[in-house]
């Protein structure tokens, strides 16, 4: 199998959990394959002048238990195989979470840094219009992921509502405030991964105030997280983005250096002390030390937190792992032959259908809020957020404890699989 494709990756973890599962094997093998997956070609007309042309997909992966939901991902490393993966991520996710969805994943191969906000308008509008028969309130709900924001889908949701004739805010989650968004979704995949890195924990008898943090990417998901860990009284030590990683052993100065970044600057201007959209008042700054930033994976912290792109944990550098704990913020980062070491080394690995499900949580609840034609305050927001990932939680870890079962992976893959096969076998075979 390839370590760095995440389509094989994903089976071999359905494959793991296959015999933990209480799953008829020829719907098993049925929930191996995507419904269907669109690719469309994209011709923009850029503000420079001249026309390229973008490839984008949209997979649906399956849709027995509700209408199709995932993100749409902007990276030039985007490929059909990738969105696969992340749509049947997204299945297991929903499942496990107990959302009335399925899965499904977008993305548009290209570099957005190499683009300008004219650029990315049209992109998003043609994308869009190419994919629109496919997607819609009832069908298929996107939501942002890496490089998309809320900006992305209110082009979306302006595009999609100027073809059906009026507004349709429930088209995308993740929207701004002003235009159906709710309150906490922004932060809502970071403050999942908090609260998931907390009941863990308490789970492990293990006391958080005392704990290092390593947090590989420092972009929406990373960035809340290290703010609500910080404030939880975690020490995050180390963070990075693609230009570097920043290290310091006594604790970064997280408030410091998210205002930084929230002002356009990156890691590596931080260690250079090129310090952007901090207060002057601030009580404490010390930029930290340059690292490298595969280095961030390898050191010697409590927890670690990969919260960029898949495949970052590999049987190439599993056995120099030194947390004890792994809490997978971003999808697909751990490859399965890793997964095999880690686990005979006895680190506990939180999974990601787990861990950053914070984000469709609270998708989830604007999109009930859209329905209702009415707003939620963020308390209301936060709470139900936390109630639903500590849920799944309880039973994720209650399905570990009951035996024989070798990893938290496997307990959240089986728990996922037994509920998707449990619809497909009431929906029946059609025709
Ligand atoms: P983002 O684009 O806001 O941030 C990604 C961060 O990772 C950036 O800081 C980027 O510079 C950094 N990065 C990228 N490649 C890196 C590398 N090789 N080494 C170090 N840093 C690197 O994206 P995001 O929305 O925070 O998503 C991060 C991950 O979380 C993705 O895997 C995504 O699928 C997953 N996720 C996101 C959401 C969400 O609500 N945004 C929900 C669930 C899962």
């Amino acid at each position: 199998m390839a370590d760095d494709d995440p389509f094989e990756n994903m089976l071999a973890q359905m494959d793991r959990a296959e015999e933990y599962a209480d799953v008829d094997h020829d719907i098993f093998e049925r929930l191996k394959y995507p419904e269907r997956t669109l690719k469309v070609t994209l011709p923009v007309e850029l503000e420079d002048g001249g026309v390229e042309v973008f490839e984008g997909y949209r997979c649906q992966f399956d849709s027995a238990r509700g209408p199709f939901k995932g993100g749409v991902r902007y990276h030039p490393s985007v490929t059909q195989r990738e969105v696969e993966a992340l749509a049947g991520w997204m299945t297991w996710k929903t499942a496990l979470v107990d959302l009335p969805y399925g899965g499904a994943k977008g993305g548009i191969i290209c570099e957005p840094k190499d683009l300008t906000e004219n650029d990315l308008e049209s992109l998003t509008r043609r994308y869009t219009e190419g994919i629109r028969r496919m997607i819609g309130p009832e069908t298929d709900v996107p939501a942002p992921d890496m490089n998309t924001n809320p900006q992305t889908m209110a082009w979306m949701m302006d595009t999609y509502s100027m073809y059906e004739g009026y507004t349709v805010p429930k088209v995308v989650t993740g929207k701004p405030l002003e235009i159906g968004g709710t309150p906490g979704r922004v932060a809502a995949t970071g403050r999942g991964v908090s609260i998931i890195t907390e009941r863990l924990f308490e789970y492990l008898d293990r006391d958080l105030s005392e704990a290092t943090v390593a947090i590989q990417g420092f972009g929406n998901v990373g960035s809340h997280a290290a703010r609500l860990l910080d404030d939880a009284g975690a020490r995050i030590v180390a963070t990075s983005d693609v230009t570097g990683a920043v290290y310091d052993e006594e604790g970064l100065d997280v408030p410091t250096l998210a205002a930084h970044v929230d002002a356009g600057g990156t890691i590596e201007e931080y260690t250079d002390g090129d310090l952007k959209g901090a207060s002057e008042d601030r009580t404490r700054w010390d930029e930290g030390q340059a690292l490298d930033n595969d280095d961030l994976l390898t050191l010697d912290v409590d927890v670690l937190i990969p919260a960029a792109v898949e495949g970052v944990i590999t049987e190439d550098n599993a056995d120099d792992i030194r947390a004890s704990a792994i809490v997978e913020a971003a999808n697909g980062p751990t490859t399965v032959a890793a997964d095999e070491i880690l686990s005979e080394r006895d680190v506990q690995i939180v999974p990601d259908i787990l861990a950053n499900a914070g984000g469709v949580i609270v998708s989830y609840l604007e999109w009930v809020q859209n329905a209702q034609e009415f707003s939620w305050p963020l308390e209301t927001v936060n709470a139900e957020l936390e109630r639903r990932i500590g849920k799944a939680f309880d039973e994720t870890i209650a399905r570990y404890d009951e035996g024989n079962i070798p990893d938290l992976r496997t307990a959240a893959y089986t728990l996922a699989l037994e509920r998707t096969a449990s619809a497909h076998e009431y929906r029946g075979l059609f025709p």
